[in-house]
């Protein structure tokens, strides 16, 4: 029996680049996604694929839920319920950025309001769903998940935030707000998950080659090449996918709360 991660936003972008790092490891594997079905079928086969090529064999279900809404989220862990009867890692990924960008003198309520819905709301209270049910399996004393031969015993929950949690861009200070607001989820459910033996990890990416990042792509080349992160390049989801990896395979056992930059060291002050 494979370990189980459900992984939100997981069609496009840095949650593929977490689904395809999962795969070869033996997950098995929810995707969910908002609105693009296509973009998560073809996650999913490129997982079944790369999890092949792991020597691993793995089901990765897809399932639609958008996170900012109380029925869609217990959809999404009913369906993994249903699908794979157990949960060994949320990962809080999904998140939109402003339709448009505005100055904070200018912007409206409309956009502030679906950032907080999506990109805080939505994964503090999955992370409730989530965590309640992991308890509840750590209490079964029967259940499959104790007999298993992996070396996955300990349920995990891992945020994906952004530099934009501490870095004021003025001209979408929804994102910001809303991205430091979501980075309080990490140390609240990792002090009251401590004690169940589920360990909570705030992820913080850079600069991100995706979707999201494509219509500032030029803006961002060359703040890159001029010096803007000491690693000058773009950051791939692959990169995220990896230490999202190393969590979830038990590798900082003796860490929780832990904010984990990966940003090619954007966060280091200079002089
Ligand atoms: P992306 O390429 O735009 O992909 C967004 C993903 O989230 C898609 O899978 C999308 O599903 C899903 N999604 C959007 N709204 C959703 C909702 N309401 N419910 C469920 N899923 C939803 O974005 P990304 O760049 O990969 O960003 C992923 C996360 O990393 C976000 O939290 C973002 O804030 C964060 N981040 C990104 C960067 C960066 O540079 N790219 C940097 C720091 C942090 P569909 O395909 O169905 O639309």
């Amino acid at each position: 029996m494979n370990p189980v991660a459900l992984i939100t936003g997981a069609s496009r972008g840095i949650g593929r680049g977490i689904a395809l790092e999962l795969a070869p490891a033996g997950f098995d594997l929810v995707v969910n996604y908002a609105g693009n079905q296509a973009a998560a079928e073809k996650t999913s086969a490129d997982c079944l694929a790369a999890a092949r090529v792991g020597g691993k064999s793995i089901r990765a279900e897809i399932c639609q839920a958008d996170i900012s809404l109380s029925a869609d989220r217990a959809k999404l862990i009913q369906f993994t319920r249903e699908q794979f009867g157990r949960l060994d890692l949320l990962v809080n990924n999904a998140g939109v950025a402003p339709n448009v960008r505005a100055d904070i003198l200018e912007a409206g309520e409309e956009s502030f309001d679906r950032l907080i819905a999506i990109n805080v709301k939505g994964p503090y209270f999955l992370t409730q769903l989530a965590a309640r049910w992991m308890i509840e399996q750590l209490r079964t004393p029967h259940s499959a998940l104790r007999n298993l031969q992996s070396a996955i015993c300990n349920p995990k929950i891992v945020t994906v935030s952004s530099i934009s949690a501490y870095t004021a861009s003025t001209n979408r200070g929804d994102y910001c707000v809303a991205k430091a607001a979501l980075s309080m989820l990490t140390p609240l459910y990792a002090a009251r998950l401590a004690e169940h033996g589920i360990n909570v990890y705030e992820i913080r990416p850079g600069i991100i080659a995706t979707d999201m990042t494509g219509p500032v792509k030029e803006k961002y080349d060359k703040l890159i090449a001029d010096g803007l992160t000491p690693i000058k390049r773009w950051g791939q989801p692959a990169d995220i996918g990896k230490a999202v990896a190393a969590i979830a395979l038990d590798l900082l056992p003796f860490s929780t709360g832990e904010v984990i930059n990966v940003d090619g060291g954007f966060h280091l002050r200079r002089l």
